[in-house]
């Protein structure tokens, strides 16, 4: 028990550090490749242009760039997202359904928040993104779990699933998902499955929270519209985010969602930071505004491609042929699942030993289940790293087999 302890208060006590995130930390400053984060490649960053926009805002707009500002945004930021969005196929909206959050991680998090209540049935893809999956936790609910196949969740055992509770009396809050380039599956959902989702979510009355990441790096196949794109009910929350298009370290996301929604969580960001920042706001306006974003697109897209084409390259030489994988058509990230005797948090100690890391993939499960996968990057390792690191790991895995 350390000096302090005692005087945490319980919620905080129930927080656990990850496992990973601990040895992971291991490998900050040491030689070892690693497939473990969910970093950009820092050369999709458009350094020139941040730096001109950033001087003539600080020139013209320095009075209200550098002072607070709504909780909800600058409404500058609002008005440009709002034509950003149709980008996405989000039409029909106005900038009072646009609200700007610190990362959409910090939107995961007063959403959850404000929506889920201890008990709540809620529905979560498995796998699923891990930071959402641990802010849920803190709600306490009661998790579903939907399997991810590679065309998205299996819908029809949603169904089942949700038949289910219903004739048991029990009534889902929401469901959370990445229907387009899933973290970590990669996958993406097809315009009739995205259809289907969102009538089950209209007759079982849930809400869906959708988080489009990496709506706009699908660099493969068809990127069919957001859920939020076809609802007609408003009960789709759509989470969009600036880390993976611009810059992460801006920390900027933001919410398209009913009025009444945004109000709530406009309600709570005021007792967590008071707003976004202000600086950080003006320039992502001015970024959409001048296109450098949308131009920036095409470049950090093939680069991604390519990137994911030497990753699956090398796991088809050095990788034995009982491992499966994805393959992603957009995002970051590869999954791969080994034999059921494996389990890779144990396996990680020894492959970080060689120098290599990856996350294991349980913690992308609520259950802790699908302790045989692992979730692997390929946007911020160099060519030459995913070549060498993919065998190292492949040798690893060989020697168990
Ligand atoms: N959702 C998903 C699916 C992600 O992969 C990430 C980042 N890895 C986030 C949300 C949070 O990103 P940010 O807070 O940087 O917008």
């Amino acid at each position: 028990m350390g000096k302090w302890e005692g005087f945490f208060s319980n919620e905080t006590k129930g927080l656990k550090s990850s496992e990973i995130r601990d040895l992971l930390k291991l490998t900050e400053g040491k030689n070892v490749i690693s497939f473990a984060g969910g970093l950009p490649d820092p050369s999709t960053f458009p350094v020139e242009d941040i730096k001109k926009i950033t001087d003539e805002i600080l020139e013209t707009k320095s009075s209200s760039a550098l002072q607070y500002t709504a909780t909800a945004g600058v409404a500058e930021l609002r008005k440009q997202l709002v034509s950003f969005s149709g980008l996405r196929g989000i039409t029909g909206i106005s900038e009072n359904n646009v609200f700007v959050s610190v990362g959409s991680q910090e939107a995961l998090f007063i959403l959850f928040n404000v929506l889920v209540d201890p008990g709540d049935n809620v529905i979560v893809e498995k796998p699923t993104y891990l930071t959402a999956l641990n802010v849920l936790r803190t709600r306490k609910p009661q998790f579903h779990g939907v399997t991810v196949t590679d065309k998205g969740p299996d819908l029809h055992a949603l169904e089942s699933q949700l038949k289910k509770l219903k004739s048991e009396g029990k009534r889902i809050k929401l469901m959370y998902v990445i229907p387009t380039a899933q973290n970590p599956a990669g996958t993406t959902m097809y315009l009739d499955d995205r259809k289907y989702l969102m009538e089950l979510a209209s007759s079982y009355d849930f809400l869906v929270v959708e988080d489009d990441a990496y709506g706009f790096l699908v660099f493969e196949g068809d990127n069919p519209p957001p859920l939020k794109a076809l609802d007609k009910e408003g009960r789709v929350i759509y989470l969009g985010t600036f880390s993976k298009i611009l810059s992460p370290g801006l920390r900027l996301g933001w919410i398209v969602a009913d009025e009444e929604i945004i109000r709530e969580v406009e309600l709570f960001k005021q007792n967590v930071d008071l707003h976004t920042p202000s600086l950080n706001q003006f320039i992502a306006a001015e970024a959409i505004r001048r296109g450098v974003i949308q131009s920036n697109l095409p470049k950090t897209k093939a680069l991604y491609k390519q990137k994911r084409d030497y990753m699956i390259q090398a796991m088809d030489k050095y990788f034995p042929s009982v491992v499966k994988r994805t393959k992603p058509v957009g995002g970051m990230f590869v999954f791969t699942w080994l034999p059921e005797k494996f389990n890779t948090t144990q396996l990680l100690q020894e492959a970080m030993l060689k120098g290599v890391a990856y996350v294991p993939g349980n913690s992308f499960y609520y259950d802790y289940s699908g302790a045989n996968t692992m979730r692997i990057n390929f946007s911020f390792p160099s060519k030459e790293e995913i070549e060498k690191g993919i065998e190292i790991l492949g040798n690893l895995i060989k020697s168990k087999l």
